[in-house]
Formats: structure tokens, sequence, C-alpha cells
């Protein structure tokens, strides 16, 4: 048996039941093996591949917190600290209640592939609650946080691990963690948590970060497709913090975001997403914490079609998922091939494609961007803020955008290069997945069994 084969199988008798989380090893490991049969013989005997998997480890917590009538009540907490082979865990804190320790690992999994990616000096991590931010209070929101970052101060710091936002969880959820945080320590230390407001050490241009990124990343695979983002129309998934960032680069660009959606359907605007009040309303629809994109739809008198997605149903050139994981469905994909719309699927929510449909998207000669690379400028500028807060000083919206830019271009030549070289030329999927585990491992084996 393979050391690959044998691994998945360990991991399966132990981790089978987490679903999502046994769905990007399998994807992850399948994609090295390449590399993996260069040092077959060494990697079994350091168990390099068990270690990987294994996260290095996770804090589970109670969050008490009681409501604006009395009532209290209990969420969940973790913060799952996989790896720090290259860097001090790095990753998002996620509220929502889908979230369970599956979910974050796989997450966090699939951050410590795309922090390497960006090549700056972060390992991986992930946490968040099941808490359900969906119509709470502002009060309410802010006990919440201050409840779960009296128990998360423990296990962070800004040379040990360093959480940011996730769905659910922006500035504002950051800003109220990092005020209790700060009376909890008794310091200062602000690089113990990043996505913070510019006041207190947030770093400029981190709002726009993950969208604007997505769009470079798609510029520079578009000039190898002799295609440019002026004169393209988009359908995008969500329409968060990601989405408008994108929607606003795109607008930027000369290009147009026709469709966006949100949990209770999809909206369609011929006209494109294009004009500031447009954009802006994402950012009013967020805010407003009732989750409906047909509030776009009332706003600017555009379709609104309920319960559906606009997968295979809206004509777009290029598809970019910017919600949530498993969004695209082998479903979805048959309806997108049938209708013959995008060929080009970019990726840009965590692992927002099924297996069966990224394999049906490749069977079929579909180009598939995938998330670690496409999304990793928001975590890419999250270090640049760690960065910034150590030097103790800031730099200019337009430094960090040119630094984000040089990240982004770094990110398409290396997975390309890496694709190339373990002779899957072409397949960006396992060029992330090999560019990434080559150094991990590198490091890994480095730093001996530990
Ligand atoms: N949650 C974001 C991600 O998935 C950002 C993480 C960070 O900035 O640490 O990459």
């Amino acid at each position: 048996m393979s050391y690959v084969d044998e691994v998945l199988a360990k991991v399966e008798a132990k981790d089978g039941a987490e679903k999502e989380f046994m769905q990007t090893v399998r994807e992850v490991l399948e994609s090295l093996r390449p590399l993996v049969e260069m040092h077959e013989e060494e990697y079994r005997h350091l168990a390099i591949l068990e270690r990987l998997c294994e996260p290095e480890k996770i804090a589970q917590f109670r969050v008490p917190w009681v409501d604006d009538q009395g009532q209290a009540h209990v969420n969940r907490g973790w913060r799952v600290q996989f790896n720090s082979a290259i860097g001090p865990y790095k990753g998002g804190l996620r509220f929502h209640p889908t979230v369970n320790l599956s979910v974050l690992k796989f997450l966090a999994f699939e951050q410590m592939f795309k922090n390497c990616l960006t090549g700056l000096p972060i390992g991986g991590g992930k946490g968040g609650s099941d808490f359900n931010p969906k119509g709470k209070s502002e009060d309410e929101l802010m006990r919440f946080c201050q409840s779960f970052i009296t128990e998360l101060y423990r296990y962070i710091g800004p040379d040990l691990d360093s959480p940011a936002g996730d769905l659910g969880c922006g500035t504002k959820e950051i800003g109220y963690m990092f005020g209790t945080y700060k009376r909890i320590v008794g310091e200062f230390k602000n690089g113990a948590l990043t996505g913070k407001a510019v006041p207190y050490g947030g770093s400029l241009g981190r709002d726009t970060a993950t969208g604007y990124g997505a769009v470079y990343f798609t510029e520079e695979l578009f000039k190898d497709l002799g295609k440019t983002i002026a004169g393209t129309t988009f359908c995008l998934s969500g329409f968060g913090n990601v989405a408008w960032g994108a929607s606003r680069k795109i607008a930027e660009l000369g290009g147009k975001v026709v469709a966006l959606s949100g949990p209770d359907g999809y909206i369609y605007d011929p006209e494109g997403i294009t004009t500031p009040e447009k954009i802006d309303y994402l950012v009013t629809m967020r805010d407003s914490r009732r989750d409906k994109v047909q509030d776009y739809a009332d706003k600017f008198g555009c379709e609104f079609h309920a319960g559906e997605k606009p997968w295979g149903r809206v004509n777009a050139d290029v598809y970019m998922p910017c919600a949530t994981q498993n969004d695209i469905r082998i479903e979805d994909a048959h309806r997108i091939h049938e209708e013959g719309h995008s060929k080009i699927i970019i990726e840009v929510a965590n692992m927002p494609t099924t297996q069966e449909a990224v394999d049906f998207f490749v069977e079929n000669g579909y180009i598939v961007a995938p998330s670690k690379a496409v999304n990793a400028a928001g975590v890419a500028c999250s270090e640049m803020e760690m960065s910034q807060n150590a030097m103790k000083l800031s730099w200019t919206a337009e430094e960090v955008d040119e630094k984000l830019h040089v990240v982004m271009a770094n990110i398409y030549r290396n997975i390309t290069a890496a694709a190339k070289k373990y002779g899957k030329e072409g397949d960006m999927i396992a060029g992330a997945n090999l560019a990434a585990a080559e150094k991990i491992l590198d490091a890994m084996v480095g730093q001996g069994v530990c």
C-alpha cells in the first residue's frame, strides 16, 4: 500500500465521522502523491503525513452569555491550532450555527496551506463558535464576544496565535474582543488579534483585501488566458465582506458583477453592481444582520429568485463563489454544463465546491482556481497587520495594496510552477497543495519529530 493510502486509512479510522475534515484531507493528500512518492521512505519513517493531519492543539470551551431579557445561553467555542512549522498559528474566528469541530478542523487544515502560499511566516489555525449573530442586538453581540475572549485569551498572543474574523465575525466583533483581551492581559498587545479597526492597530486595506486579492489573482490568470477584467461578467454568491470587496474591484477595473446570492435565494441585476451606491448597499445589508439578499432586489428593482442558487441559472463569464463551503454541488455543476455558461470557476470562499463537482469540472476542461490561493490576500493582509503592530508603525493603503499585489502574483506563479514541476500542468488545485506542502513538510523535517 502506498504511504498516502496508508495515512488516508489511518485518518479515516480516527476522524471518519468528521465529514468536512475528511473531505479536505482526502483532496489534499490525493494531490500530494507525486511529492510524497519522491520521499516515500523518509516520510513514512518520520510519520510526516500523520503529523500533518493531526492538529497540534485544540481548545474547546463553554461560552455563556445573557440576552437582553436576562435569559442565559450557552454556546460552544473552539480554537484549533493546526500547525506552527513555519510561524505562529493564524486564522479567523467563525461565528455561525453550522460551526462544529469538523468544520473548524477543515478550515484550519486549509488555512495552514493557504498561509504558507502567501510566502509569509504564519502557521495555520482556526476557531469560532456555533453562536448565530443573526437577529442579535448590539449589546448581546458585545456580551457574547466578551465571554468568548474571556476564555480564548489564554491560547493567543502575537507570537503564539493571532485570530482574525471570518463569517459572522468582523471588525466590530474583533474590537469587542480586543478591548476585553487588553483588560485581561493588562498590556497593549495588539498583534494578538487582526482585522482590528485602524485607530488601534488595524491595517489600512484589511477590509477590502480578500475581495481585491481574489481579483488580482484573476487578473494574473487572465494574462495567461489573454483576457481582461474589463468587459467580463461575474456571478458571485454571498453578499458579505468578500463579495463586497470583489464587486468593488471588478467595477473599478471595468468588469460587471451581475448576480449575488444569500441564504434566501439570488438576485440578478443585468445592469451590474457597479455604482458605489449599489456596492455599498452590500455593507448595509450585512450590518442589518437580516441575512437576506432580497433586500437588494427590493431596493434596486431587479429580479429575485427565492430559494435558488445562481449556478447555471445566471449567464456570466466567470463564476465566483464567495459564501461558504460546499456551495456548488454536483447538480449545480451539471446545470452549469448543460446551460453552457461559464467555463471559469474562481473559488473565493473556503472549499465552496464539493469534490464531486470539482472532479466534474476538471474532467470537462473547466478552469478551477482553488480558494486557498485565491482568497489568501485576507490573511496576507492580516500578517502585514501583525508586522505593523510589531514595528509600532503603519503603512499607507497604497503600500499595503502594492504588497498584496506582489503576494497574489507570486501565488499564481508559484502554484502554476509547482503543478508543472510535478507533472500536473494547468491543475491549479494540485499546484496550490504541492507548492505549500513542499515548504511545510520541509520545515517539519528540519525541526525533527515534534
Ligand atoms: N478568515 C480569513 C481566512 O480564511 C482570514 C484569516 C486571518 O486573517 O487570519 O483566511
